[in-house]
């Protein structure tokens, strides 16, 4: 979310930056040609008052070039009048050669007067504009070169010119403050385009915490607000929950078959089961029938097995599997699975131990669930430790929480296994685990899991393959039972009764 926010931003300032600097661009540019086009009039009209100022001088006077100088010059009277232009103004023969100067134009050197004379001299149109470079510290000027036909045979032309610094001072000036304000409004731009795509995106938020909060099957029956705008969010709201109408339905009729088919398997294997029995005990039975019927009866059990895990499994998933809370003392719940537990091991060639603290440790669970959920990491761990191995039962307690330990010196899980391993009907690979000759079926950890969770607690699992394995539940000792028993009715049921 963030991401998308950031590259809003990033994209809106980006736009208003490009859009600033084309805009200052264009403005920069219209600004500099109409500076150009003032300064091109101001300069045809210095040279037309010139050429007329000429001309008149001229038609009045008769001659007005003197040459009792060592060259020939406007005469002192008409020149004085053009001292005054404040801009290099030059008078120039049908040579080439400089008959009168304005005040500033005095101040050029030889070279750049050279220059500018040089304009007038090759002056083939009867008006020329145009750039020339003086060179620093003048830099380039615009001139305009007039032809003078009407003030006598000597006057040949008149130009006028002027440094283009000046007229680059108010474009680039304007250059300046773009250059200092653009930063700020990017800034500023950036800063509330942040915001703004920080409040669109929150309904987006929302939707998203909601859709993270229904994490499981039974939170399928959520559904999200929505927003009364009628806009895109109310259009995804709606179409989210129409999505999770139809997951609940699939997943409603998933348990539903899960839970009827087990009931409805349950009544024939223990049919099938009693029939098997019957006939291990009657007598006469060949040893070969007999082996096989052990054999049958082994697979029914494990199929009974699987049908009430199943089934238990797919209650829970409905909200129908009841916890029968009762206070007890942890201390024997443990010491009976540990009673079990010496006995497998016995069998399997397994050492069995068992750290139980010497005060009660009374809680409020469903004692049943927490045997089962006990033995089923027990006989997990003697399963899958081979002979001459040790398992290890504790109970602890520890900040506010119960902590049983199951841990084994068997054949440990893959680090790659273990984020699968409390997944129904998950299994290690057979080549590694020999899982084919370890009779399971795959929903004993899921099993575990839900009624560690159903508790308000949780389970996590440390293993090395070929070292052993280390489950630890953790229950809180103010088992927030209720708000597990909240999301199932019969839970719920029992609490408040
Ligand atoms: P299963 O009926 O196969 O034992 P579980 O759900 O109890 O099913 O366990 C799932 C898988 O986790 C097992 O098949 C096994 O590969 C692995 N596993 C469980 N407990 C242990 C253990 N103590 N040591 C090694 N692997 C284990």
């Amino acid at each position: 979310m963030t991401t998308i926010r950031r590259r809003l931003t990033f994209w809106y300032t980006v736009a208003l930056g490009v859009t600033v600097v084309a805009f200052g661009t264009l403005l920069y540019l219209e600004r500099r040609s109409s500076s150009l086009r003032e300064l091109d009039q101001r300069l045809l009209l210095e040279a037309d008052l010139a050429d007329r100022w000429l001309t008149e001088s001229y038609n009045v006077l008769g001659r007005i070039v003197t040459t009792g100088g060592s060259r020939p010059a406007l005469d002192p009277g008409i020149s004085a009048y053009l001292d005054a232009v404040r801009d290099y103004l030059v008078v120039a023969d049908t040579g080439g050669q400089v008959l009168a100067l304005s005040d500033v134009a005095r101040e050029l050197d030889a070279g750049d007067l050279q220059r500018l004379t040089g304009v007038l001299d090759s002056l083939r149109l009867k008006r020329q504009s145009g750039n020339v470079d003086l060179g620093l510290p003048i830099g380039n000027v615009r001139y305009l070169a007039v032809r003078v036909e009407r003030a006598g045979p000597e006057v040949g032309g008149v130009l006028v010119a002027t440094s283009l610094g000046q007229v680059a001072f108010g474009p680039s000036a304007l250059l300046q403050s773009m250059l200092l304000i653009a930063p700020v409004v990017l800034l500023g731009a950036a800063v509330v385009g942040y915001w703004l795509a920080g409040t669109s995106l929150r309904p987006v938020e929302g939707i998203m915490d909601e859709v993270e909060a229904i994490s499981d099957g039974r939170s399928l029956h959520r559904r999200l607000a929505v927003p009364i705008s009628g806009d895109e969010m109310a259009r995804l709201a709606l179409t989210v929950n129409g999505m999770l109408a139809r997951l609940e339905k699939s997943f409603d009729s998933l348990h539903r078959f899960t839970a009827d088919a087990s009931h409805e398997l349950k009544t024939p294997l223990m049919v099938l089961r009693a029939g098997v029995e019957r006939a291990l005990v009657h007598p006469g039975v060949p040893a070969e029938i007999l082996q096989s019927l052990d054999e049958t009866l082994a697979q029914v059990n494990q199929m009974s097995e699987m049908v009430e895990n199943l089934l238990t499994l797919a209650r829970a998933d409905e909200g129908r599997a009841p916890l029968a809370v009762e206070e007890c003392d942890l201390r024997d719940v443990i010491g009976d699975v540990a009673e079990t537990a010496g006995m497998l091991g016995e069998s399997a060639g397994i050492t069995v131990t068992s750290r139980i603290p010497s005060t009660a440790i009374p809680m409020a669970v469903d004692r049943h669930r927490i045997r089962e959920m006990l033995l089923n990491l027990v006989t997990n761990a003697i399963k899958y430790t081979p002979q001459g191995g040790t398992v290890a039962l504790s109970l602890a307690q520890e900040d506010g929480s119960v902590v049983f330990t199951v841990s084994d010196t068997g054949i440990g899980i893959a680090p790659g296994d273990l984020p699968h391993i409390f997944d129904r009907f998950w299994r290690a690979d057979p080549a590694r685990s020999r899982t084919g000759e370890r009779p399971g079926t795959g929903l004993g950890l899921s099993i575990t899991k839900w009624i560690a969770e159903a508790h308000g607690g949780s389970i996590t699992v440390q293993s090395r393959p070929g070292r052993g394995s280390v489950f630890t539940v953790r229950l809180p000792r103010e088992a927030p039972i209720q708000i597990h028993a909240a999301a199932t009715e019969e839970v719920s049921g029992q609490l408040s009764s």
